[in-house]
């Protein structure tokens, strides 16, 4: 870790005694009562996370991908749904960097950036979340405004949130279909219905929400960009950080497993030693270990890449592949080490096995992951050389 900077070493110090103060103490318990986390909102208000990527000129710290990974990861370490209340908000904040015009940015950036205004992202639909292009929620001009109807599934903060990000189509007989796809970014107002909060295995306390469109009009100046039929591109370029983000979140869990394992093998005897000094225990502690430090280091080299301002879908890929599966793995043999101990709710780790495979399906399932790593290889290293050609 000795290449993190002065103010990567000062963020980590800063998440971690929230963490230690303030999350800690009331984690599992408003996680179990499936509680929104109001209070500690505020504070991660306070303490500037919801700016973390955006500019300064908007009003945010522009600390770099690498450093919000950092500081998602420790978030995560100590309860990872408070990364999900970060998540969506600053990907939707970046997809209106990168893609907004510029009167767009003045307008939503900088209430964005103090969190008073958090935003939710609007992709997947009952019938279409892998295959994006297949959505159906359309957007239909009339006068000033577009007209919109449609149904999302499983949006994470649909309900605490102002501003969505509505991924839908302008367009419903272009081919090929992505083509068709527009962002438009909506306020909370008559006609977005927030239908019902979700109940789920892990990852609660955040609302994962189904919300319907009903004649819900948007101005057409809020069409991300002023132009139709970009949408497909801007959510994509959203997702790098999205999968950053994730893959981040998962190194954070799985860290937190690793150490309550490690911890608990050294205080637990059976047959009048510890069961660290069982062999068996050796063996999978050292595979855990090993699998956490790489995902942590693979997450820094794509937030490193991010960071250059070149598109880093082959790198965020890898990471939030590897980083979930390490996280599912590392969270059920932390499981195991703990005996009866791990599956009850008096300690954390029963949370973590069930926080963590939200992460191989969130931003791009892991069977699509894989993909994305292959088509990307084939088209721009096709010698096989992504190592030193990238
Ligand atoms: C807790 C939670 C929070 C979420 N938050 C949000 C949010 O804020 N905003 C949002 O828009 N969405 C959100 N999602 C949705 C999430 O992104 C989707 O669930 C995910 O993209 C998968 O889509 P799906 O569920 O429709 O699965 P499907 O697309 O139906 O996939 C089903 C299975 O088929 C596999 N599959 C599909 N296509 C292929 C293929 N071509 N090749 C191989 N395998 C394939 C998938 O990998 C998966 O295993 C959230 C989901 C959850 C569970």
């Amino acid at each position: 870790m000795a290449e993190e900077n002065d103010f990567q070493k000062s963020l980590i110090k800063t998440v971690r005694d929230f963490v230690k103060k303030e999350v800690l103490p009331v984690a599992s318990v408003l996680e179990l009562a499936d509680e929104y986390p109001e209070y500690l909102v505020e504070q991660m208000k306070q303490l500037g996370f919801f700016g973390a990527t955006i500019d300064e000129e908007y009003g945010g710290s522009a600390m770099g991908t690498e450093s919000y990974a950092l500081l998602v990861e420790e978030l995560a370490k100590g309860w990872m749904s408070l990364t999900g209340v970060l998540n969506t908000h600053l990907l939707v904040a970046n997809m209106i960097q990168t893609s907004g015009t510029e009167e767009q940015k003045q307008r939503f950036l900088p209430y964005m950036a103090t969190g008073d205004r958090r935003a939710a992202l609007c992709i997947t639909e009952p019938e279409a979340g892998t295959d994006v292009a297949a959505i159906q929620t359309t957007a239909i001009l009339d006068g000033d405004d577009y007209v919109l109807n449609g149904r999302k599934m499983y949006i994470t903060n649909g309900r605490y949130s102002s501003i969505y990000a509505i991924v839908c189509k302008t367009d419903i007989d272009i081919d090929p279909m992505h083509k068709g796809i527009s962002v438009l970014i909506g306020e909370k107002s008559q006609g977005l219905n927030v239908v019902r909060d979700i109940p789920k295995l892990g990852y609660r306390g955040v609302e994962t929400t189904e919300i319907t469109f009903d004649d819900y009009r948007v101005p057409r100046t809020n069409l991300l960009g002023g132009f139709e039929g970009h949408g497909f591109a801007h959510v994509m370029s959203g997702l790098e950080l999205g999968r950053i983000n994730v893959a981040s979140r998962a190194v954070g869990v799985a860290r937190a497993a690793l150490e309550a394992a490690i911890q608990y093998s050294q205080k637990r005897e059976t047959f009048g030693k510890p069961i660290a000094e069982h062999q068996a225990i050796q063996q999978k502690i050292a595979e855990m270990a090993t699998r956490v430090k790489a995902a942590h280091l693979l997450v820094l080299d794509a937030a490193k890449k991010k960071d250059q301002g070149v598109r880093a879908d082959l790198e965020a890929g890898m990471a939030k592949l590897f980083a979930s599966e390490t996280c599912l793995f590392v969270a059920t043999e932390a499981m195991r080490i703990h005996g009866g101990a791990g599956y009850i709710q008096d300690l954390p780790v029963e949370r973590y096995f069930r926080d963590a495979p939200l992460m191989i399906i969130g931003e791009g399932t892991n069977e699509i992951q894989r993909q994305v790593i292959t088509k990307n290889i084939m088209k721009n290293y096709p010698s096989g050389d992504f190592i030193y050609e990238s």
